[in-house]
Protein backbone atom coordinates (compact mmCIF):
# COMPACT_ATOMS: atom_id res chain seq x y z
CA UNK A 1 0.00 0.00 0.00
CA UNK A 2 1.61 3.02 -1.00
CA UNK A 3 1.06 6.40 0.98
CA UNK A 4 -0.84 9.16 -0.50
CA UNK A 5 0.79 11.13 -3.34
CA UNK A 6 2.56 14.33 -3.42
CA UNK A 7 -0.34 15.50 -5.45
CA UNK A 8 -3.14 15.38 -3.23
CA UNK A 9 -2.18 18.68 -1.70
CA UNK A 10 -1.96 20.08 -5.05
CA UNK A 11 -5.38 19.34 -6.00
CA UNK A 12 -6.66 20.54 -1.86
CA UNK A 13 -4.71 23.89 -2.85
CA UNK A 14 -6.39 24.82 -6.23
CA UNK A 15 -9.80 23.92 -4.61
CA UNK A 16 -10.11 20.99 -8.00
CA UNK A 17 -11.47 17.26 -7.34
CA UNK A 18 -8.95 14.13 -8.13
CA UNK A 19 -11.62 12.81 -10.60
CA UNK A 20 -10.59 9.22 -12.33
CA UNK A 21 -9.09 10.24 -15.59
CA UNK A 22 -6.74 12.79 -13.28
CA UNK A 23 -6.12 10.40 -11.00
CA UNK A 24 -4.95 7.94 -14.02
CA UNK A 25 -2.93 10.06 -15.96
CA UNK A 26 -0.66 11.01 -12.63
CA UNK A 27 -0.51 7.27 -12.22
CA UNK A 28 0.69 6.77 -16.04
CA UNK A 29 3.34 9.25 -15.31
CA UNK A 30 4.40 8.25 -12.13
CA UNK A 31 4.90 4.53 -13.10
CA UNK A 32 7.61 5.81 -16.00
CA UNK A 33 10.50 7.67 -16.32
CA UNK A 34 9.86 8.51 -20.27
CA UNK A 35 8.54 11.63 -21.50
CA UNK A 36 5.35 10.35 -23.01
CA UNK A 37 3.17 12.03 -25.67
CA UNK A 38 -0.86 13.03 -25.44
CA UNK A 39 -1.52 9.63 -27.21
CA UNK A 40 0.76 7.31 -25.79
CA UNK A 41 -0.66 8.16 -22.37
CA UNK A 42 -3.95 8.21 -23.84
CA UNK A 43 -3.27 4.34 -24.66
CA UNK A 44 -1.97 3.31 -21.21
CA UNK A 45 -5.07 4.81 -19.74
CA UNK A 46 -7.29 2.94 -22.11
CA UNK A 47 -6.15 -0.05 -20.85
CA UNK A 48 -7.39 0.75 -17.18
CA UNK A 49 -10.19 3.18 -18.06
CA UNK A 50 -11.74 2.22 -21.96
CA UNK A 51 -14.14 5.20 -21.30
CA UNK A 52 -12.18 7.99 -21.21
CA UNK A 53 -11.49 9.62 -24.42
CA UNK A 54 -8.62 11.45 -26.02
CA UNK A 55 -9.61 14.77 -25.89
CA UNK A 56 -10.39 14.11 -22.32
CA UNK A 57 -6.74 13.20 -22.21
CA UNK A 58 -6.07 16.57 -23.69
CA UNK A 59 -7.82 18.70 -21.75
CA UNK A 60 -6.64 17.10 -18.89
CA UNK A 61 -3.06 17.18 -19.45
CA UNK A 62 -3.37 21.11 -20.00
CA UNK A 63 -4.91 21.43 -16.60
CA UNK A 64 -2.16 19.34 -14.64
CA UNK A 65 0.68 21.63 -16.64
CA UNK A 66 -1.61 24.86 -15.36
CA UNK A 67 -1.59 23.44 -11.74
CA UNK A 68 2.55 22.65 -12.17
CA UNK A 69 1.80 19.05 -11.49
CA UNK A 70 2.84 17.95 -15.00
CA UNK A 71 5.94 19.65 -17.17
CA UNK A 72 5.37 19.74 -21.08
CA UNK A 73 7.60 20.00 -23.61
CA UNK A 74 8.82 19.87 -27.19
CA UNK A 75 11.60 17.86 -28.29
CA UNK A 76 11.15 19.02 -31.64
CA UNK A 77 9.46 16.00 -32.71
CA UNK A 78 6.13 17.29 -33.63
CA UNK A 79 4.04 16.31 -30.53
CA UNK A 80 4.53 17.34 -27.24
CA UNK A 81 5.23 15.23 -24.30
CA UNK A 82 4.72 15.32 -20.51
CA UNK A 83 6.25 14.07 -17.63
CA UNK A 84 5.57 14.61 -13.57
CA UNK A 85 7.21 17.98 -12.73
CA UNK A 86 7.76 16.15 -8.63
CA UNK A 87 8.42 12.96 -7.37
CA UNK A 88 7.77 11.61 -4.02
CA UNK A 89 11.05 13.07 -2.85
CA UNK A 90 10.31 16.24 -4.11
CA UNK A 91 10.90 18.32 -7.52
CA UNK A 92 12.66 16.31 -9.62
CA UNK A 93 14.64 18.86 -11.83
CA UNK A 94 16.87 17.65 -14.63
CA UNK A 95 18.22 18.55 -17.99
CA UNK A 96 17.62 16.99 -21.26
CA UNK A 97 19.96 15.49 -23.84
CA UNK A 98 17.71 14.83 -26.97
CA UNK A 99 19.13 12.97 -29.81
CA UNK A 100 17.55 14.33 -33.24
CA UNK A 101 17.91 11.19 -35.18
CA UNK A 102 16.28 8.41 -32.78
CA UNK A 103 14.46 10.81 -30.59
CA UNK A 104 16.06 9.19 -27.48
CA UNK A 105 15.82 11.50 -24.40
CA UNK A 106 18.57 11.54 -21.70
CA UNK A 107 17.48 12.84 -18.35
CA UNK A 108 20.55 13.96 -16.41
CA UNK A 109 20.54 15.82 -12.73
CA UNK A 110 24.17 14.93 -11.80
CA UNK A 111 24.64 18.05 -12.23
CA UNK A 112 28.51 19.79 -11.62
CA UNK A 113 29.83 22.33 -9.35
CA UNK A 114 30.29 23.95 -12.53
CA UNK A 115 27.13 23.66 -14.09
CA UNK A 116 25.41 24.72 -10.70
CA UNK A 117 26.72 27.86 -10.68
CA UNK A 118 26.88 28.95 -14.57
CA UNK A 119 23.02 28.35 -14.00
CA UNK A 120 22.55 30.46 -10.82
CA UNK A 121 24.89 32.76 -12.14
CA UNK A 122 22.89 33.13 -15.21
CA UNK A 123 19.91 33.48 -13.77
CA UNK A 124 20.93 36.15 -11.34
CA UNK A 125 22.17 38.04 -14.67
CA UNK A 126 18.98 37.78 -16.12
CA UNK A 127 16.71 38.55 -13.28
CA UNK A 128 18.55 42.08 -12.89
CA UNK A 129 18.38 42.97 -16.45
CA UNK A 130 14.98 42.29 -17.63
CA UNK A 131 13.41 43.06 -13.46
CA UNK A 132 12.06 39.16 -14.19
CA UNK A 133 11.92 37.01 -11.06
CA UNK A 134 12.86 33.37 -12.24
CA UNK A 135 10.78 30.59 -10.60
CA UNK A 136 12.19 27.86 -12.91
CA UNK A 137 13.82 26.84 -16.64
CA UNK A 138 14.09 24.06 -18.64
CA UNK A 139 16.95 23.11 -20.24
CA UNK A 140 17.55 21.29 -23.86
CA UNK A 141 20.85 20.02 -25.60
CA UNK A 142 19.85 18.85 -28.85
CA UNK A 143 22.34 16.68 -30.73
CA UNK A 144 23.13 13.07 -31.84
CA UNK A 145 23.48 10.35 -29.35
CA UNK A 146 26.16 7.94 -28.85
CA UNK A 147 24.45 4.56 -30.63
CA UNK A 148 23.44 6.83 -33.78
CA UNK A 149 27.03 8.28 -34.18
CA UNK A 150 28.95 4.87 -33.81
CA UNK A 151 26.35 4.06 -36.58
ZN1 LIG B 1 18.45 23.29 -14.30
ZN1 LIG C 1 20.16 8.64 -31.43
ZN1 LIG D 1 12.80 14.74 -18.45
Amino acid sequence: MMGPHWWHNRFRGWGYRLTIPRQAILEVLSRTSEHLSAEEIYLEVHKQYPSIGLATIYRTLELLVEMGIVNKFDFGDGRARYELSEDSKGPKHHHHLICTICGQVVDYRDFSEEEKRFFEDLENALSRKYNFEIKNHQVMFYGICDRCKNK
